[in-house]
């Protein structure tokens, strides 16, 4: 006999993006389980108005509150009834609706950090995509979590990977539980193997072709520069509370094994699975249960090579500077996330090349100003601080 079950509340923070299509594709094979309650964009009205009205979602929030009287408009259009809510404020009370009880949080960059973070204190079950919330604000996020009685589950597939290849206990740290290193694997993205000289050619479209992946742009040109292995890394380094000398990276081209937990005894536990973002989703949404997720199964007989090599720092400098920024802790990571958003845009804005990228984030950090983070309000100067601080040093390059 079929379970009856009552289907859990859900608002996407993000919707609309490359997280939010792939969260909706999961929602849907599993009506039973999840009933959409919020759907948020930045500024995509019909994107967002039509996966209202599909989903039959109770709020559709507008970033952009410019927008707002249009999303109203094709609401009304596909007589689809969701209340529209706007602005910094309406993505605000989208996040922490009492009636939700998982929040997917896929906005991307420093912006999803207060709209996650009032979902933690709120004591959501939070996925969480925006990898940025735990880099620039890892301390106070993880706090939040823990005052708000929140869940926190990894949906970056390398996290979700390593949560699901350690025990349920690791948050009593990791050397209780035997670990010796967390390895997160790379796939070097679309330039692994061009000649360096070359990297300076290489024009938004190249960069954001992901050989494995498909993603959002900003995300996909970070995969190029490694810049995402490096915040990555970060974000494991307060997600798993692991030391810098913990955590550990390899290049491996197939995007296969997903990454690794190595323990004391020798033994290496890894999560393998097809690159589709559905798989890390899946997981966390139907945690601790496994659900449907549309994916295509693994068939490693087909598969001639699983490598692996260490990453070559001449041709990633983003990844030092990474690592150098997660040692020395308080603003160094949010200044390092500042810039590289700034240098990221201004790439896919074709102001400056593909291998000013991380000459700008290198800049930036060797010139900003270091600070304490004791609040959020520390976070948000900084940041703020540190994009005004790379928009002129970019603007001198370009
Ligand atoms: P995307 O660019 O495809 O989508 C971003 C979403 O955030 C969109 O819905 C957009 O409307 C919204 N958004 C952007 N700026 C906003 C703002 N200022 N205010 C409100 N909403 C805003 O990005 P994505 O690739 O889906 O990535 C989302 C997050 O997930 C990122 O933090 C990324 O690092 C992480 N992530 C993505 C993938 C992936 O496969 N795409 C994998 C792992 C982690
Ligand atoms: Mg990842």
């Amino acid at each position: 006999m079929k379970e009856l079950r009552t289907p859990l509340a859900l608002t996407i923070l993000g919707s609309t993006g490359s997280i939010g299509v792939n969260t909706l594709d999961v929602v849907r094979r599993n009506p039973d389980r999840y009933r959409i309650l919020a759907l948020t964009a930045k500024s995509n009205v019909n994107l967002l108005a039509e996966q209202a009205t599909q989903f039959n979602a109770r709020f559709a929030v507008i970033g952009d509150e410019t927008l707002a009287g249009e999303l109203a408009k094709a609401l009304a259009d596909r007589k689809c009834g969701a209340r529209v809510l706007a602005g910094a404020e309406g993505l605000e009370e989208a996040a922490a609706l009492p009636e939700a009880r998982i929040v997917m949080a896929a906005i991307v960059g420093a912006a999803g950090l207060l709209p996650t973070l009032l979902a933690a204190r709120a004591g959501k079950k939070i996925l969480l995509a925006n990898k940025e919330s735990l880099v620039i604000a890892g301390r106070l996020f993880t706090q939040a979590a823990r005052d708000g009685g929140a869940i926190v589950l990894p949906v970056d597939s390398e996290h979700n990977a390593i949560f699901q290849a350690l025990p349920a206990s690791f948050e009593s740290g990791l050397e209780s539980i035997g670990v010796e290193r967390i390895i997160l694997t790379a796939s070097g993205g679309p330039f692994l193997d061009l000649p360096v000289s070359q990297l300076r050619d290489m024009t938004p479209g190249q960069a954001c072709k992901h050989p494995n992946w498909e993603m959002g742009r900003k995300i996909s040109v970070d995969s190029a520069t490694l810049m995402n292995k490096g915040l990555e890394v970060i974000e494991a380094h307060w997600f798993f509370n692991a030391a810098p000398e913990q955590l550990e990276v390899l290049i491996h081209p197939q995007s296969i094994v997903h990454s690794m937990v190595a323990y004391r005894d020798g033994s290496v536990l890894a999560q393998l699975g097809m690159p589709d973002m559905r798989t890390p989703i899946a997981y966390a949404l139907g945690w601790p249960d496994r659900i449907e997720a549309g994916v295509e199964r693994l068939n490693l007989a087909t598969m001639t090579e699983l490598s692996f090599r260490e990453p070559d720092l001449q041709r990633f400098p983003c990844l030092g500077l990474a690592f150098a920024a997660m040692r020395e802790g308080e603003s160094a990571p949010v200044t390092l996330n500042a810039a590289n958003e700034i240098a990221v845009q201004a790439f896919l804005d074709q102001r400056i090349r593909f291998d000013q990228i991380a000459g700008l984030v290198g800049e930036t950090l060797e010139r900003a100003q270091r600070q304490a983070i004791h609040t959020v309000q520390d976070v948000l100067e900084h940041d703020a601080m540190a994009r005004r601080l790379a928009t002129g040093i970019m603007q001198a390059m370009s």
